[in-house]
This record gives structure tokens, sequence and C-alpha cells, in this order.
């Protein structure tokens, strides 16, 4: 891979949609994808995978999952295993949401073992970071993404193989977005930390994520060290989500 890393726009539709308006919200932005410098993923509900899957077939936008078991398979009711979205035809599954992590009380170590097993199924892993709004109050939002990305990236993680995104909590779904000064602080620190780690660090796509919207994606995505977005509510809309992925700038 490059130093610069091709831009990543993923979006995250989370508990949202019915077959039909899925299908039409697919089929609305494979259509436009076409000479969009990002590459584009959306990642889905479970139940709309395999319908989104075939509506996206040969298009140039990649299938998601929003989150795997541990475990390859077995006795885990209501849990999918990676292997099972990559036979869906899913390329990456989001990990470690913070929705996830506060939610369902995911650790670090879950979610790296999570990590795992994306990487065994040959899934690209969206490893998700980020500060609660406290914790950046008392000045610890570096210290918490370095403890999250050390105790959750797998070390055999390279920049092809995963993906990390920073999605400060306080900011998700919230309207509210950091300085661009403050996503560069803090995106420059994610760098080095995988610089610690990485050989290949420059190639890692570090995604930025939490209220990124058509009125400021140019500015978020043209940030030093911001290799694309992770997108939650705007990515519903066909015509937001497209908007974003064309403010990536070019190579
Ligand atoms: C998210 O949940 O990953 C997210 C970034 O949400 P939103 O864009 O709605 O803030």
């Amino acid at each position: 891979m490059s130093q610069t890393p091709r831009p990543l726009v993923a979006g995250n539709w989370k508990m949202n949609g019915r077959r039909a308006d899925g299908l039409a919200l697919a089929k609305a932005v494979a259509s436009a994808a076409a000479g969009i410098e990002a590459e584009l993923l959306v990642c889905p509900p479970a139940t709309l995978l395999g319908a989104v899957g075939e509506a996206l077939a040969g298009s140039a936008v990649g299938l998601g999952g929003q989150d795997c078991h541990q475990a390859a398979a077995g006795a885990h009711t209501g849990d999918i295993a990676a292997p099972m979205l990559a036979d869906l035809g899913c390329r990456h599954v989001i990990l470690g949401h913070s929705e996830r992590r506060a939610g369902h009380g995911e650790s670090a170590a879950l979610v790296r073992a999570k990590a795992e097993a994306a990487l065994a199924a040959g899934l690209i892993p969206i490893l998700c970071i980020g500060e609660t709004e406290a914790e950046r109050d008392r000045g610890e939002a570096f210290a918490v993404v370095a403890r999250q990305l050390a105790g959750s990236l797998p070390d055999r993680a390279t920049a092809a193989s995963a993906v990390v995104a920073y999605e400060p909590v306080w900011s998700i779904g919230s309207g509210r977005t950091p300085t661009l000064a403050d996503i560069a602080a803090l995106h420059g620190h994610l760098r080095a930390e995988l610089a610690r780690r990485f050989a290949d660090a420059a190639g890692f796509r570090l995604l930025y994520g939490g209220s990124v919207k058509p009125a400021n994606a140019v500015e978020i995505l043209a940030t030093a060290n911001v290799n694309g977005a992770l997108v939650g509510g705007a990515s519903l809309k066909a015509e937001d989500f497209l908007a974003i992925a064309r403010a990536c700038p070019r190579a």
C-alpha cells in the first residue's frame, strides 16, 4: 500500500432499515459510485446483508458487517460469526463501536478477539476507538485512545488488513465535532502510536467518525492523517453519503 492510503468512506446504517428502503438506499449509492475517488462501503444491519449484497453485486460499493462474534462457529444464539459475513460477500466488519462497548459491555480484550476472528476469516476489521466527553474534559483523550488501540488492535494487523476509526463518543449522533486542530492532533497521535508497533503505520487508514455531514466533510476529510470517514446518520440518505464521499481530497 502506498504511503497515503486511498480514502475509505463507510456507512454504518446501525439498526435501521427494512428490506425495501435498504435496497433503495443501496441501489442509489451503487448507481452513483463509479468515478468517486474514495472506496465506498455500506454496513447494513445483519437482516439486510444478503439482499443488499445482491443489490451491490458488480458495483464499486463494498459490503460490511456491524459486528461479529469472536468464535468461528458454535452455540452462540443470536450472534454472527466472521466467516458467515465473509460468506455473504462482506469485505469489512465494524468492531468495537462505542455503542457496543457501552451498550453490550465489550472490553478491549473482547474487541481484540473479534478482530482476530475477522482477520482469520479474511475480513478487514474497522476498529473503532474514541473517548467520552468526560474523558476529554479531564484531558485524557490521547491516553484513552492509545489504550484502546493497544488493547484491541491485533499485533498481526497490517495497513492492508485493518482500518482504525477514531470516533469521539460525544460526537456520535450529536451534531458536535472536535475542532479540525483537535482531529489533526488526535489522528497524528494515533499515527505515532501505530508507528510504535507497525512498520507500515503510514499506510493504515485512519477514519474520522462522529457527525460527519456534507456541510463539514470537505474540511474534515482534508485534515492531516484523516483517510476517510465512518458515517452514521448521514449514511442513511444516499445523496448525503455520496456528497461526503465526493468531498474526499484527490490523492
Ligand atoms: C457512528 O455511529 O459510527 C457515527 C459516526 O454516527 P454519526 O455519523 O451519526 O455521528
